[in-house]
């Protein structure tokens, strides 16, 4: 991969780290996730341009990934609701980054949000415009678009990009300054196994999922971006790791970090006891 380059860890800044070993025997080749020694962050060091894993995702899309399958759709459709309930979509306007099909949007669409979608695939971004709203046919190293947004969404998508603090710091500079931001994903750590740890990890290319986060890692990523999480869901026992947060000074910087050694304790007991 000559056009890869090499990330200490995003969160810290440390060089410091320990491979995650026993990844390895369900990874294939893939160079296998490391462990921060500071603070605990699971990421993939190496990791080729931002266009070319946008255009990895594109083909895993086009191999039959699609939103509409119900576990996915379920998954959507529960950020829909949680926010619904606690904030509320009507009138807000919205852009989701990493839009994919348009789901997501079309279910808060119905709950009365004024929505746009931000997706590196052009085939998505026909169908977004399908919902009769503003598609952005670009990846997060473009510039932010011209206006700004009281939410903006990051779904299933900042795990897989190739620059999380990038995608936050883009997302900040999306939003009103009393704006919310919603990031969910599935990629948990630290928490019940919900499936086996040979379809946790995968062989697909290792920086199409360049990161792992735990409760903590995404409130310690969301605080260095400028953002100070206010509210999450029951993320401990739900399959999913939801928290909406607010832009904050930058003075305010906490360092929320996981213990080396209980990420790499986690991992072993999983690859033991559901591999
Ligand atoms: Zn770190």
């Amino acid at each position: 991969m000559t056009n890869s380059r090499t990330f200490d860890c995003d969160l810290c800044g440390s060089a410091n780290y320990t491979v995650l070993e026993v990844a390895r025997k369900y990874i294939g080749d893939n160079e296998p996730p490391v462990v921060c020694g500071n603070c605990g962050f699971v990421f993939v060091r190496t990791r080729r341009p931002a266009k070319e894993i946008a255009e990895d995702w594109n083909n895993i899309f086009g191999e039959g990934y699609t939103s509409e399958w119900p576990g996915v759709k379920a998954r959507l459709f529960y950020v829909a609701e949680f926010f619904d309930q606690n904030y509320g979509w009507k009138g807000k306007k919205v852009l989701d980054i990493g839009a994919g099909e348009g789901t997501f949007l079309k279910f808060i669409q119905q709950r009365g949000a004024w929505i746009s979608g931000l997706e590196p695939s052009l085939e998505n971004c026909t169908k977004i415009e399908g919902l009769g709203v503003r598609a952005y046919w670009q990846t997060i190293e473009d510039p932010v678009p011209d206006e700004k947004f009281d939410v903006v969404t990051i779904l299933w998508t900042l795990e897989n990009c190739q620059d999380c603090m990038r995608m936050l710091r883009f997302a900040r500079e999306c939003l009103k300054p009393d704006g919310q931001l919603v990031v969910a994903t599935g990629s948990r750590i630290l928490v019940p196994f919900k499936k086996p740890l040979q379809d946790y990890l995968s062989g697909n290319p290792a920086d199409t999922h360049c990161f792992r986060f735990s409760r903590n890692s995404l409130a310690h990523a969301l605080n260095r971006c400028g953002f100070q999480w206010i509210y999450q869901n029951d993320w401990y026992q739900s399959d999913v790791l939801l928290l909406v947060a607010e832009s904050i000074d930058v003075k305010d910087r906490l360092f929320i970090a996981d213990k080396p050694i209980d990420v790499a304790n986690f991992f072993n007991s999983w690859d033991r006891e559901f591999p």
